[in-house]
């Protein structure tokens, strides 16, 4: 059973009853987690404020803190097997993701452990007889709501930049993937931070991220998810007028010139979409390739396509399930919308194993002959489909690439500088790859979006203004009064 962990109270029972998670892979359920209610809730901010307002997490010396978090970043790393595992089966994705996402999750708490004695003010120049100066206050109780496709690492994102700049913590994980949030929490609790300071709460979004989105003990709101959740909570938070980050959704052009080297742009562009089954919010899902090589990335892409392996997480293979059967459906109905849209082709076969019968496994497609305009090339299906779509000139390409609601990330493709930064400079994304779609571990740069891929920045030290306040000190002090 994961229990709800509420300050110093740990609860195996929560009032909304008992939760069940899946192996996408089998269907098979693998963990029961306990469901709060309002007084949970209440309790977990209860416990949050205490922290914040009274505990010694805001009175330690910022090295102190720092060092905390460099052991939660140890503690990840010494477990890293035992969570990759757990992640693999709770998520479905491949095992070497998984691993992946926990060493991230550790390169977080090592970077703004770093960080935490570092978060200076300013000193600004008024002139003779005054002096200026501002101090980085923390906010206060920090939510982090979070999603299913990669739970670990999006806890660590939020959460330890939150941290370093002195907040209290409630952390909500997504219903499909409770598992993993529970061994951060016992983590935490082992490298010594304070109760209360970082709190687990679990159960329906719809009702506990909803009361605690409105909650007036909470201070900042970090939100990871689709964009009509995001826009339900940015409604919360407005009802007691606080800061949110939103990371929402995507559908991310990667921009193929014809000059570009193939052997070395295929592999990004294809694992630019099918990474964890293409439930990834920055996935490379619109290709854009430069009309003189269009054939021959589309046969070259589906003959790569067609030697992908589908199986459980555990087994490592190519492409693992998506998370739940619900979202096979969803991904199954953009099929039919893909053969309304353009033609469609499919690579990988299902897996024939009958452990994995009721898993919910879907196959890599490529879509061809849709337009821009299209439902296909438009809207995000969180699942491992790209559109293809042919431009001839680099203005061309430029003009399809932002005629998207999002925007979120982009790729480049070509060996010629001047088209790559020329292009770039005019994308309207909050990070642009190129010839390059992934750096792995990559914590030190900002990530967000433009339009409806959100609003505010994770990573980096960018990510510390979502925690902080800034409080400016004044002082008139003329020499002999
Ligand atoms: P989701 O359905 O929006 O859920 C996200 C979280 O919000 C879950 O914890 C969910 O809880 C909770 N929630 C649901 N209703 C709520 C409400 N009314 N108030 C407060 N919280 C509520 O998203 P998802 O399906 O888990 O994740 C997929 C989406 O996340 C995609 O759109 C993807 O692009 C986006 N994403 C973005 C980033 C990024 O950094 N930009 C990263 C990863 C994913 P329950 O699970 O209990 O419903």
């Amino acid at each position: 059973m994961i229990p709800l962990v509420l300050g110093k109270t740990t609860l195996n029972e929560g009032s909304d009853g008992v939760g069940e998670t899946r192996d996408p892979a089998t269907g098979a359920v693998i963990a029961q987690f306990a469901r709060a209610g309002e007084r949970e809730v209440n309790l977990a901010v209860e416990a949050a404020r205490n922290a914040f307002d009274h505990g010694h997490w805001t009175r330690m010396r910022p090295f102190e803190r720092g060092r905390i978090l460099r052991r939660i970043g140890e503690l990840i790393l010494e477990r890293r097997d035992i969570i990759a595992r757990k992640e693999s089966i709770d998520s479905g994705k491949p095992l070497r993701d998984a691993y992946w996402e926990v060493d991230c999750a550790a390169r977080f708490f090592e970077y703004y452990g770093g960080a935490a004695d570092k978060l200076h003010g300013s000193s600004i120049p008024l002139g003779p007889d005054w002096s200026d100066w501002t101090v980085k206050d923390p906010i206060g109780v920090s939510l982090h709501i979070i999603p299913w496709n990669y739970p670990f690492q999006l806890i660590a994102r939020g959460v330890a930049p939150a941290l370093a700049a002195g907040c209290s913590i409630i952390i909500k994980p997504a219903t499909d993937t409770p598992v993993t949030a529970y061994e951060f929490l016992k983590i935490c609790q082992e490298a010594g931070l304070p109760e209360g300071q970082v709190n687990l709460i679990n159960g329906r979004g719809s009702l506990v991220g909803d009361l605690l989105a409105r909650h007036r003990g909470v201070d900042q709101i970090t939100f990871t998810g689709s964009v009509p959740t995001g826009e339900r909570v940015l409604v919360a938070a407005a009802s007691h007028a606080i800061p949110c980050s939103m990371e929402l959704g995507g559908k991310s052009p990667q921009i193929l010139f014809a000059d570009a080297d193939l052997d070395k742009a295929l592999p990004m562009v294809a694992g630019g979409f099918t990474t964890h089954c293409g439930q990834v919010c920055n996935a490379g899902t619109r290709l854009l390739v430069q009309r003189s090589v269009h054939d021959e990335v589309v046969s070259r892409l589906h003959e790569r396509l067609q030697t992908m392996t589908l199986g459980a997480g555990l087994d490592d293979p190519d492409m693992g399930p998506l998370i739940s059967r619900g979202h096979k459906e969803d991904v199954e109905r953009y099929y039919d919308i893909a053969r309304q849209d353009g033609d469609l082709l499919f690579g990988a076969e299902l897996p024939t194993s009958s452990a994995l019968a009721n898993g919910a496994f879907v196959r890599p497609a490529l879509v061809v002959g849709a337009g821009n305009q299209t439902r296909i090339a438009r809207e995000e299906i969180f699942g491992p489909v790209l559109t293809i779509i042919p431009f001839d000139t680099a203005e061309e390409a430029v003009t399809i690439a932002n005629d998207s609601p999002f925007g979120l990330v982009a790729g480049v493709h070509t060996a010629n500088i001047s088209t790559a930064l020329g292009v770039g400079e005019k994308l309207r994304v909050g990070q642009v790859w190129i010839n390059s779609f992934g750096v792995g571990l990559d914590v030190e740069f900002p990530f967000g979006g433009y339009k409806l891929s959100g609003f505010g920045r994770e990573k980096g030290l960018e990510a510390l203004g979502a925690y902080q306040q800034v409080k400016n000190f004044c002082i008139h002090h003329p020499l002999g009064n």
